[in-house]
């Protein structure tokens, strides 16, 4: 697939005159064109809607672009729970799909109403110590374990995951929970991520409703839904080619009409839980070249660091770059392009081929909008970036503002030093 920049020279060159560089910078357009088809693919199903994974961009005003799609949000934190509840969602609109949860977390997502995803057997206990009952509907998370396979491809190694339920203690813990009171089920399970393959979802789906046509079976519990969670993944690299989730869609129904309507399940809801697909080729992280450097290897080095985006320093994953402007100029220089972390991962690309690079080029790092900006921390003493909003008319919004050194350092804001710091 082609990456192009949604913005241009002249618009950034425009947008540092308020903004300087780095921030990140979210496409509204591309947002609400991806959030739409989303919405149609699954439209089948009238039960059907996408929880935002808050994690994957926790911020209100994208969120509530989605939400005029129908989406709600799925949160793994107290924080993300109160952010949600904040902007107004309560009861169906949150999804909690946490593990190793604190019991204050629990408390909270009872309080709001929000429907709770048990990570573990041993949370049905943890959950009724916890709120003192059981709410009515209630999700269990399943790892089938061994590895996910599509076709004869490993996608993932559930085995080795933390997460979920074992096919044992899912049977069990829906007999338990069904003997204490619960009386609507949901059934969630992630067992791939990142996948570029129309294949995942159907795949999944077909092992989560032959589950729990069986659950039914055996045990009579009322499945509601089944959460087909996140995983969907997007093209990071311009050679891969994108999702079509239309297609995923329709797969999905067909798997849906051929298990679960043939067993008179024809009225479950399907759920989603997509951060990644949802948003991340929406987000650019803009970066200035601030230097250039000629030693062992050839160096361009950028106001923005591993802080503000870390899947490279973490996973090495690739993002694409465009240099505005220089679109298209041949791509007949090998640079390392590196933050000024004291780390020498801290490099968004590694004998990457692209343009002559000047001092004062804006590089545009694509495919940030979803594990971009939230991952990031404050190595170093660095301060998080702002966040904009490329709005449909052209116009730019500012949607969190950059961190100041008094952010920073307010968590000192109990002792002496706190006051010589911000005064500074
Ligand atoms: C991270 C996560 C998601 C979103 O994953 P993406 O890869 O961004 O789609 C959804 N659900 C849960 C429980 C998660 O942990």
């Amino acid at each position: 697939m082609e990456k192009k920049a949604f913005v241009t020279r002249e618009q950034i060159e425009e947008i540092v005159k308020t903004y300087p560089t780095p921030f990140h910078i979210y496409d509204e357009k591309g947002i609400r064109a991806n959030a739409r088809a989303v919405k149609e693919a699954f439209s089948w199903n009238a039960g059907f809607k996408e929880y935002f994974a808050v994690k994957a961009t926790p911020n209100p005003f994208l969120i509530d672009i989605l939400r005029e799609y129908g989406c709600g949000c799925d949160c793994s934190s107290m924080t993300e729970l109160m952010l949600s509840h904040a902007m107004g969602m309560a009861g169906e609109d949150i999804m909690f799909s946490s593990n190793d949860t604190p019991a204050e977390e629990f408390a909270y997502a009872h309080k709001i109403g929000a429907t709770i995803n048990l990570d573990d057997f041993t949370h049905i206990d943890f959950l009724e110590k916890t709120i003192g009952t059981l709410p009515e509907t209630i999700s269990c998370r399943y790892n089938p374990g061994g590895v996910f396979k599509i076709s004869n491809n490993i996608m993932d190694n559930p085995g080795d995951a933390k997460y979920g339920f074992t096919t044992e203690q899912l049977f069990e813990g829906f007999r338990i929970l069904k003997e204490k009171g619960v009386k609507n089920f949901g059934i969630h399970a992630f067992l791939a991520s990142n996948t570029v393959t129309n294949e995942y979802y159907p795949t999944l789906a077909k092992t989560l409703f032959e589950t729990a046509v069986q659950l039914r079976d055996e045990t009579g519990a009322h499945i509601r839904f089944i959460n087909l969670s996140g995983g969907i993944g997007v093209p990071y690299r311009p050679e891969q080619e994108a999702n079509d989730i239309a297609q995923i869609g329709d797969q999905v129904r067909r798997v849906y009409e051929e298990v679960l309507v043939s067993a008179g399940m024809g009225d479950v809801a399907i759920y989603t839980e997509l951060g990644r697909f949802m948003m991340a080729p929406y987000g650019h992280l803009i970066t200035k070249a601030i230097h250039e450097k000629h030693t062992h290897k050839e160096y361009i080095g950028v106001d923005a660091c591993a802080v503000n985006l870390m899947r490279p320093a973490m996973y090495g994953a690739y993002h694409h770059i465009t240099v505005l402007g220089k679109e298209n100029e041949p791509c007949d220089h090998k640079y390392d392009v590196t933050g000024s972390l004291c780390e020498n991962n801290d490099k968004f690309a590694i004998d990457r081929m692209l343009p002559a690079i000047d001092k004062g080029d804006y590089l545009a790092i694509h495919d940030t909008g979803a594990h971009g900006f939230s991952m990031g921390y404050n190595y170093n003493g660095k301060l998080k970036s702002a966040e904009l909003l490329l709005r449909e008319d052209g116009t730019v919004q500012l949607i969190r503002r950059a961190e100041t050194p008094g952010d920073y350092f307010a968590t000192f804001d109990c002792f002496d030093i706190y006051h010589k710091l911000v005064r500074t």
